[in-house]
C-alpha cells in the first residue's frame, strides 16, 4: 500500500477513533431506544432516521428518500444515494437502526443498555454490535475516504436502512422486488453478524436458511387413563417421538435424504478447511460425536444441514398424571445450506412420514427463509480479501455462509447481487442479551478495513473484479 490518499484516510480515521470522536458518535446512537418488537412504535424508531442517519448521510453528499413500507404499520425504509457517474460501479450497502429490547435490569452493575460504557477494552450498550456500531464504522470510514479524495469516491453508493430487522424485516423483500430498479447495483457490501472469532477479520458470503415446521399427533380430544387404556390405545407422545427419531438420530445425523444438500462444492470445502472452527475458537466445548459423521466441525456447522427439535410437548410437564395425553406437538427447525429443496419441505416430510408408517403425524411449515452463498471462487471474494489484507497484513477468514440466518436472499436472489459481508462483531458480543458489547480492537480494525474497502472500490481493480465476476457462469 503506497497511495498517499489512502494513507491519509487511514490516519484520519485512526485519529477520529483515538480522539474520542467515534465513542461520542456511538454514545449518541446507543441513547436512542429504537426497539423493534411486536409493539414497536414509529415514535421510538423514526428519530433514528431523522436525527441520526439522514443528517449524517446528507452531510456526506447522499440524497435521502423514504420508501413506504408495503407492510401496514411497519416503518419506512431509508434509501440514500450518492451517484457520481453512470459509468462508475454501483455498490449497495445496508444497515438497521432498530435494536432488541434493553432488558435493563439484567445488565451487570454499572452498565446500562442506553448509555455507552467503556469497560475492559470494550464498549457496552444496546446496539453497539447489532447494528448501530457496525453501520457507524462503515459510515465513518466512508466519510474519511470521501474527505481524503476531495469529495469524491470513484464509485456510486446506495445505502438502504430499515427499522424492523429485529422483527424479521417486514416489507424488506417486497420493497426490494418493487424498487429493484432504484436499488440496482453491481455489488453488495454490508456489516452485521459476528466474525469467526474476536481477533480474526472475516468475510461472509451468505447464510444458511431456516425452515421451522410443526409436527403434531392428535388422535383424540381428551386424555385416557393409562391403566384402563394403556396397551390398547396409541400414545401420541410415543408416536411423535418415534416419528422424530426416524428423521434425525440420537447423534444429530439427518436420516431423511431429501432434507440434505448436495455434496459440498470444492471451493466451499476449501474455504471451510481454512477456517478455525473448534472448541477453542468458539469458546465452548463442542460435541465431536454430533452431526454428520466424517465431517469436520466447520463442515457440520457451515457446509451442511442440521435438524433441531425446538419444542416438544405432550401432557402437563409440571403435573404428570396417569393418563395417555390426547395430543403431542413439536416444532422442528431445519438449518440448511444452498441447494436444499427447502420449499418442498412439507411434501418431503409428509412422504417420509408416510413411508415410515407415521400417517397420523401431521406436518405444517410455519416459516422459512432461503439459504444464500456467493461462490468463494468469485473474483469479488479475492478482491475483498486483498482489500482487507492491505491494511491487516493477513487475509481475512472467508466464511461461505453463516450458520445462522440473515435476510441476505433479498440482496443475492431478489436484487441479484454478489454479497460480501464484513462483520464488526464477534461470537461473544452478547447481541440480543444483556451486556451487549463491542471490543475496541474490532472497531479499530473495522474502521481501517472499511477505509481500505471503500477506497479500493474507486480503483480500477474493482471494475476488473466486477467484469470477471460477470463473465463467470453461475454454478
Ligand atoms: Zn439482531
Amino acid at each position: 500500500m503506497t497511495d498517499a490518499t489512502k494513507l491519509k484516510a487511514l490516519e484520519n480515521v485512526h485519529r477520529f477513533f483515538q480522539d474520542g470522536g467515534f465513542a461520542d458518535a456511538l454514545a449518541k446512537r446507543v441513547a436512542y431506544r429504537s426497539m423493534s418488537g411486536p409493539d414497536a412504535k414509529d415514535d421510538d424508531l423514526l428519530p433514528y432516521y431523522h436525527e441520526i442517519l439522514e443528517p449524517d448521510l446528507t452531510a456526506m453528499g447522499f440524497r435521502c428518500s423514504y420508501l413506504q413500507n408495503p407492510v401496514a404499520g411497519a416503518s419506512p425504509f431509508l434509501l440514500a444515494e450518492r451517484i457520481e457517474s453512470p459509468d462508475f460501479l454501483t455498490v449497495l450497502t445496508y444497515g438497521h437502526g432498530d435494536v432488541v429490547p434493553g432488558y435493563d435490569d439484567q445488565w451487570e452493575e454499572g452498565l446500562s443498555p442506553w448509555s455507552l460504557t467503556l469497560r475492559d477494552d470494550a464498549w457496552y450498550g444496546r446496539g453497539v454490535a447489532d447494528n448501530k456500531g457496525q453501520h457507524l464504522i462503515n459510515l465513518t470510514a466512508l466519510r474519511e475516504v470521501i474527505a481524503a479524495r476531495d469529495g469524491r469516491l470513484g464509485f456510486n453508493l446506495k445505502a438502504l436502512f430499515e427499522l424492523g430487522e429485529e422483527r424479521s424485516s417486514p416489507g424488506l423483500r417486497q420493497v426490494c422486488k418493487e424498487r429493484a430498479q432504484a436499488l440496482a447495483a453491481d455489488l453488495f457490501i454490508a456489516s452485521d453478524g459476528p466474525r469467526v472469532s474476536k481477533d480474526q477479520p472475516t468475510l461472509f458470503l451468505g447464510s444458511r436458511g431456516s425452515a421451522v415446521f410443526e409436527l403434531s399427533c392428535t388422535p383424540r380430544a381428551g386424555g385416557l387413563h393409562s391403566g384402563n387404556w394403556g396397551g390398547i390405545m396409541k400414545n401420541p407422545g410415543v408416536v411423535l417421538a418415534s416419528a422424530i427419531a426416524s428423521m434425525v438420530d440420537g447423534k444429530g445425523r439427518i436420516l431423511v435424504q431429501d432434507l440434505l444438500p448436495p455434496p459440498i462444492p470444492t471451493p466451499v470445502r476449501d474455504a471451510l478447511a481454512r477456517l478455525k472452527v473448534d472448541s477453542e475458537s468458539l469458546g465452548r466445548k463442542i460435541d465431536e460425536d454430533w452431526g454428520e459423521p466424517g465431517f469436520t466441525a466447520a463442515e457440520r456447522l457451515l457446509g451442511w444441514n442440521s435438524l433441531e427439535v425446538l419444542t416438544l410437548h405432550a401432557g402437563n410437564y409440571a403435573k404428570p398424571v396417569n393418563a395417555i395425553p390426547p395430543a403431542a406437538y413439536a416444532h422442528l427447525q431445519l438449518r440448511f445450506v444452498v441447494g436444499t429443496n427447502w420449499t418442498a419441505i412439507e411434501d418431503i416430510v409428509r412422504t417420509h412420514l408416510d413411508q415410515a408408517g407415521f400417517t397420523d403425524v401431521q406436518v405444517k411449515l410455519i416459516r422459512g427463509s432461503p439459504a444464500t452463498r456467493l461462490d468463494p471462487a468469485s473474483s469479488w471474494v479475492s478482491w475483498a480479501k486483498a482489500a482487507v489484507k492491505d491494511v491487516m497484513g493477513t487475509e481475512p477468514a472467508v466464511v461461505p455462509n453463516l450458520g445462522g440466518t440473515v435476510p441476505n436472499d433479498v440482496f443475492s436472489d431478489i436484487l441479484g447481487l454478489p454479497t460480501v459481508w464484513i462483520p464488526h462483531s464477534y461470537p461473544g458480543c452478547k447481541q440480543h442479551a444483556a451486556n451487549e458489547h463491542l471490543p475496541l480492537s474490532i472497531v479499530e480494525q473495522g474502521l481501517a478495513m472499511m477505509v481500505s474497502v471503500f477506497w479500493e472500490l474507486g480503483e480500477a481493480a474493482a471494475l476488473d473484479a466486477c467484469n470477471r465476476h460477470r463473465a463467470t457462469p453461475v454454478a
